[in-house]
């Protein structure tokens, strides 16, 4: 299965992407993970990332593009995997058809975490508050407020052209993070009957 997690900054699409890896069995794919590693690293990539990503701004499309063409192609990823935080704009969308295509492939499906604006100020307020000095140079207020907006310009959109290619599936992503899980499966149709596998993930009753 090959999905997207679509959503602003702040919606829980990390935390949603790892427990659909890990009960599952798809791989997370996530950009921002990529260039975060590559800046780590000091690589080419990661120096021309760098101060993109601090200033909550995109990397230009050919960079990302290139990077999740070659991640696709890698042997974990033949199972299924989960896109998070790609694509974000259209013309990542459209590069990312051409390649599935070019492969005989498709998506199969997008799915949204439809968040509150105003909820979502809040949650990335208070992230920014309880990282300060973190490992995320993108987590101060001014960063995240940039990155809100990129998000309305620029990716908002997607949700529009992947409702037309009949691809777009919304949940409600202000639940609390079980049910937007719940949701998830469903809208997928791969909820687990057998065990309770949330429960053993969470280490919650
Ligand atoms: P994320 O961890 O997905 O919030 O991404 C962190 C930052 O990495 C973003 O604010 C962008 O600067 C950059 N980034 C991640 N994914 C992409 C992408 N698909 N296109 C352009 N920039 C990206």
């Amino acid at each position: 299965m090959k999905l997207i997690l679509l959503g602003p900054p702040g919606a829980g699409k990390g935390t949603q992407a790892k427990r659909l890896e890990e009960a599952h069995g798809l791989v997370q794919l996530s950009t921002g993970d990529m260039l975060r590693a590559a800046v780590a690293a000091g690589t080419e990539i990661g120096k021309i990332a760098e101060g993109i990503m601090a200033r909550g701004e995109l990397v230009p499309n050919d960079v990302v593009v290139g990077i999740i063409s070659e991640r696709i192609e890698q042997p974990d990823a033949a199972k299924g995997y989960i896109l998070d935080g790609f694509p974000r704009n259209v013309a990542q969308a459209e590069a990312l058809d051409e390649m599935l295509a070019g492969k005989g492939t498709t998506l199969d499906a997008v799915v949204e975490l439809g968040v509150d604006d105003g909820i979502l100020l809040k949650r990335i307020e208070t992230r920014a508050a309880e990282t300060v000095g973190g490992p995320r140079a993108d987590d101060n207020a001014e960063a995240l407020a940039k990155r809100l907006t990129v998000y309305h310009e620029q990716t908002a959109p997607l949700i529009a052209y992947y409702k037309a290619k009949g691809k777009l599936k919304t949940v409600d992503g202000m639940k609390d993070m079980d049910e937007v899980t719940r949701q998830i499966e469903a809208v997928l149709g791969i909820s687990k009957k057998e065990g309770n596998w949330l429960s053993r993930l969470t280490g919650k009753k």
